[in-house]
This record gives structure tokens, C-alpha cells and sequence, in this order.
């Protein structure tokens, strides 16, 4: 799997450079605290074992979380970091591209342009059905996803194309050149274990020098300039860690993302939410039925290859009239979806603080505090939506008086009513 980079010629030096820092910045904490704090000051002069002791076993508790947390974030990040496979049109536009680049040609073919990567309108687009399997998921008014004409493919809940990177990202967070790539749903839960044990871990170097100088001012004794060094490394990363940390820990609780929260106070989510088939829209919401039509399906005979997105039945019309003879695979395996929109500022995904923080964090302790299994939130085989859903679509389908109609005849049942129908 090709390694994702960013973009920018910078950011991908930064991220080259920065590890280098890092390893400079905790190499001199250790010297200080384990040379100078421990083993120079507090055991050979003040014969201070106790107090040593439990500042070493502290400090390489919380390194090897630290430096533990980081390589798993920064695997995460470079081999496994959660982006949205691009479309057939981009993947041979990429590749063609890379090739003239490997060959020198340059700027004055037409393969080497942007391209125009608009919405696929074939009702038959790879990857569509694995929106309309689902009972819920994030559409346009036309009741298609949406779509990204950078990376030509449909745009699964929450997922954000990223610059940095040229790709989609699923719960795209932010682009963090600390660890070198794009945090999104796959590295987050480790991405805030990182900063929290890092905080600690300047926590307990900020404690251990700050006391050692206060010490050294009461005894009068000239203050090694290592203490101070430490004291001052400690409270600059410490206080942004710190800051990082209590930032995504609010995230994870309102199940939002840096991205999210963009405009999120006055934000409106449309919905296609699976309805009876049959349903029919009304003054209120639309409906969709999928698999879309063929062009010949939706037209009676009049050419329509411009393929209108024909699946947005239009006010008080019944679906049926427009209709000629629909194929067998239509007939097994319709769906019909409303399409409804939350009030703006609503979350259609938060479930609550506690349920928020499993489905980023774990359902156990030993889940929050090792970086090891992956956020529970990064399943996305349920049939239900791509993330599951709190009250808020509970109140959105009240509104549109849905609630007892919304999901309720599964597909197996429409399924077995259809094949009983045929039979008689
Ligand atoms: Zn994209």
C-alpha cells in the first residue's frame, strides 16, 4: 500500500523534521531528570532515595506509554489512515498523470490537466450500493451521497477530502505534522492517548525540576541550569499537550471532530432515511428509490442520457407513473428512502457523553489507557448507518411523523412479499 503524504513539499519536510526534535527534546529530558534531578542531586547530594525512586519509576511509566502511543499513532497515520478509496476515473487520471510526470511531459496534454471529476450520474456507480444498503445515510437533495470530483468517489458519513493529502478521509480530524499525517477515525483514540501520556509525562519532569529549583533556592546553592532548561521544555510542550488533550477529550464527549465543528452551530445534515417501499413524497420530504434507474426506466421512451437524477420523486407524484416495466433487480431489491433534514446545530450522531466516548475510545479500561485495539467506531458493517445514530434522528423522524413508519419493513421481508407475490 503506497505510504500518504502530504501534498506540500514543506509540510512533508516539517513532518521528516520533527521527530528528529522530538527525539533531541525527550534524549535531554531524560539526561536532566534521570542524570542531573535523580541520580546527581537528589541520591549523590541530598541522599533523597525514596523521592528519586518513585520519580524514575513514574518517569519511564509514562515514556514508554508516551513513546509507546506515538509509534502506534504514527503507524496508524502513515500505513493505515483511514482514507476512502478513490474512483476508477481518478485512480487512471492519477496514474496517467504520475507517468507523464516519470517521463518529463508536462502541463501541455490534455491527461496532465485538471480534470473535471463531476458526479457519476450512471445509476450502476461503483460503491453507490454500499450507501443505499444501509437504513441511514448523509445525501444530497437529489437523494444521492455526496460526492468528491478530487478523489471521484461517493463521500461515506462524515468522511472530508483533505488538501494536505489529495485524498477523502472517514472522520477526518486534523493534519498533525507531530506525528507525521492526517488524524482521522482510525488513529484519533491513539492520537489523544498520546497527548494525554505525553502531558503527564511533562507533568512529572515539570514537577521533578521545578522542585529540585525550589530546593536548591532554599539551601542556597548555586540552580543548575539543567533544572531550568527542563522546567521551561516541560511547561511549553506540557501546556500544549495539555491544551490538545482537553480539546479532543471534548470532542470525543460530543462525538464531533475539528472538522465537524466547523459551522457546527448552524449546520443542517440531510438524510435518506429508509421508508416502506411505495412510499410516496409528500409536502414535506421527497423520496428516493434505489438502485436508480437506467435513463430508458425513468423517460417512456424519450432519450435522457444526461441520466437526471431521476430518483427524487417530485411532490404528491406517485412513483409508479413514470416507470416502465422495472427490471427484476429492481424488483428484489428496492428501496425507497425520505429525504429529511435535522434543524441546524444538531448532531445527528451524538449519543450521549458515554457512548460518544466507548465508540472512540473502547467499552473497557484497558482499552482507553493501551494503544492496541482500534476505536470501535471504525465498524462500519452495520446496516444501519455508517456511525450510529442518537436521538437526534429519533427526533427528526418525529417531525416528519416517520417514526412508525421509518425502517420498518426490512428488505428480507420486502424480499419474501415479492416472491410471494410473483407466485400467486
Ligand atoms: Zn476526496
Amino acid at each position: 500500500m503506497p505510504i500518504i503524504e502530504s501534498t506540500r513539499a514543506v509540510t512533508r519536510w516539517t513532518t521528516r523534521i520533527i521527530p528528529v526534535i522530538l527525539v533531541g527534546a525527550v534524549s535531554y529530558a531524560t539526561f536532566a531528570i534521570v542524570g542531573r534531578v535523580c541520580s546527581s542531586y537528589l541520591i549523590n547530594k541530598r541522599s533523597e532515595l525514596g523521592p528519586a525512586i518513585v520519580i524514575l519509576v513514574l518517569y519511564f511509566l509514562l515514556f514508554l506509554l508516551m513513546v509507546g502511543t506515538y509509534l502506534r499513532t504514527v503507524a496508524t497515520v502513515i500505513l493505515d489512515p483511514g482514507i476512502v478509496p478513490l474512483g476508477p476515473l481518478a485512480i487512471e487520471r492519477r496514474k496517467r498523470a504520475k507517468d507523464n510526470r516519470r517521463q518529463g511531459i508536462q502541463g501541455h496534454d490534455l491527461e496532465s490537466r485538471p480534470y473535471y471529476g463531476g458526479i457519476d450520474f450512471d445509476p450502476d456507480s461503483p460503491g453507490l450500493e454500499q450507501f443505499y444498503t444501509k437504513d441511514v445515510f448523509v445525501c444530497e437533495n437529489d437523494g444521492r451521497p455526496k460526492w468528491c470530483s478530487q478523489c471521484c468517489n461517493w463521500k461515506p458519513d462524515r468522511a472530508h477530502h483533505s488538501s494536505e493529502i489529495d485524498r477523502c478521509v472517514l472522520r477526518m480530524d486534523h493534519y498533525c505534522p507531530w506525528v507525521g499525517g492526517m488524524i482521522g477515525e482510525n488513529s484519533f483514540k491513539f492520537f489523544v492517548q498520546f497527548t494525554t501520556y505525553t502531558a503527564c509525562y511533562c507533568a512529572v519532569v515539570l514537577g521533578a525540576a521545578a522542585s529540585s529549583i525550589r530546593k536548591e533556592i532554599k539551601e542556597g546553592s548555586p540552580l543548575d541550569p539543567h533544572f531550568i532548561a527542563a522546567t521551561v521544555l516541560a511547561a511549553f510542550f506540557g501546556l500544549f499537550t495539555f491544551l490538545m488533550t482537553v480539546t479532543s477529550v471534548r470532542y470525543i464527549i460530543l462525538n464531533m471532530t475539528n472538522v465537524d465543528m466547523l459551522g457546527s452551530r448552524t449546520k443542517v445534515h440531510q438524510l435518506a432515511v429508509r421508508v416502506p417501499r411505495g412510499t410516496e413524497s409528500t409536502d414535506k420530504f421527497t423520496v428516493v428509490t434505489y438502485p436508480l434507474p437506467k435513463p430508458e426506466e425513468v423517460t417512456n421512451g424519450r432519450s435522457n442520457d444526461t441520466a437526471r437524477p431521476r430518483a427524487v420523486e417530485s411532490r404528491g407524484v406517485s412513483p409508479q407513473p413514470n416507470r416502465v416495466s422495472p427490471s427484476s433487480r429492481d424488483d428484489l431489491a428496492t428501496r425507497t428512502f425520505a429525504i429529511l433534514k435535522t434543524e441546524p446545530g444538531e448532531n445527528p450522531w451524538n449519543m450521549g457523553a458515554w457512548k460518544n466516548w466507548q465508540s472512540v475510545m473502547g467499552t473497557n479500561v484497558l482499552d482507553w489507557i493501551l494503544p492496541f485495539r482500534r476505536s470501535p467506531c471504525v465498524n462500519h458493517e452495520s446496516h444501519e448507518s455508517f456511525y450510529p445514530m442518537g436521538k437526534v434522528l429519533a427526533d427528526v423522524l418525529a417531525r416528519y411523523n416517520l417514526t412508525d413508519l421509518a425502517f420498518k419493513n426490512g428488505a428480507g421481508l420486502e424480499m419474501k412479499e415479492l416472491r410471494r407475490g410473483n407466485r400467486s
